[in-house]
């Protein structure tokens, strides 16, 4: 498909167009996404590996800045390695993660990052984005207006553009994401240099298994430069918490997982 690119609009457009998804419309869109996410994924339904991700989730989710997001934490049985927010507060990893991740202070840089995704209203802007770039900008003088018809449609557009759940987040949303999810893992107590730890994980696995790694890094910028920049800003010095018994008792329970039938694990 070929839309014309939101960057040639002008500027002004986009700060009316932000106010057309509310935080409450936001976190509707999110529902509906996960609705259909949890359609279309094998979701893993083991009681304590839930429990365990959601437990380390809603502390990470408890520090996060911003609107007060419904965060809810759930786990694909997929091998590879990946992770995405939907609007409003859903976070979804693969199990993958679970296997690769070497601390709790790795899984907690992962979760921080896609949360921070979240607070920062990302999904917002990128909706907002597409929806100017769609031609629902014509309705937004209705919708200013308060024509409920022209609202009604320019929300189901954003709805529909929210349920193709895996938005792509620019380079500059993907670089925040690191820099707030750091600042969240930090206030939380964990160690924040296992999140640029587990860049350099994905940095290695892309030359071991490129298969494993490939939905992950097509959406997001190289590994390297984020592990790097990560650095940068954290410094050496080590803070806060790096790894407990019950990541490696959910760990070995992720591996001993049954995997998802073959239909579903092409996705
Ligand atoms: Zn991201």
């Amino acid at each position: 498909m070929s839309f014309p690119s939101p960057a040639r609009l002008p500027v002004a457009l986009f700060v009316f167009a932000f106010s057309l998804i509310s935080v409450s419309d936001e976190i509707a869109m999110g529902r509906d996404a996960q609705q259909q996410v949890r359609k279309s994924v094998p979701v893993v339904s083991d009681g304590a590996l839930n429990a365990f991700v959601t437990q380390v989730g809603t502390q990470l989710a408890a520090q996060a800045r911003g609107p007060r997001y419904p965060y809810s934490f759930s786990i694909a049985n997929y091998r590879e390695l990946n992770a995405f927010a939907l609007p409003g507060g859903p976070v979804w990893i693969n199990r993958g993660i679970l296997h690769a991740a070497a601390s709790e202070a790795q899984l907690a840089g992962v979760l921080a990052h896609e949360i921070a995704h979240i607070a920062q209203r990302h999904a917002a802007d990128q909706i907002t984005k597409q929806l100017v770039a769609n031609g629902f900008l014509g309705l937004l003088g209705a919708v200013l207006g308060n024509d409920p018809g022209a609202a009604r449609t320019a929300q189901a557009g954003a709805r529909l553009l929210a349920g193709s759940y895996m938005l792509k987040f620019s380079r500059d949303d993907e670089r925040e994401a690191d820099a707030i999810g750091s600042q969240i893992m930090r206030r939380a107590g964990w160690d924040p240099r296992g999140m640029a730890e587990f860049m350099e994980l994905l940095r290695r696995q892309q030359g071991r298994d490129p298969g494993s790694v490939e939905i992950f890094l097509s959406s997001h910028p190289a590994p390297g430069e984020r592990a790097e920049a990560l650095r940068r800003s954290l410094g050496s010095r080590a803070s806060g918490r790096r790894d407990s018994t019950a990541f490696r008792t959910a760990k070995a329970r992720a591996v001993r997982l049954t995997p998802p039938p073959r239909s579903m694990s092409a996705k």
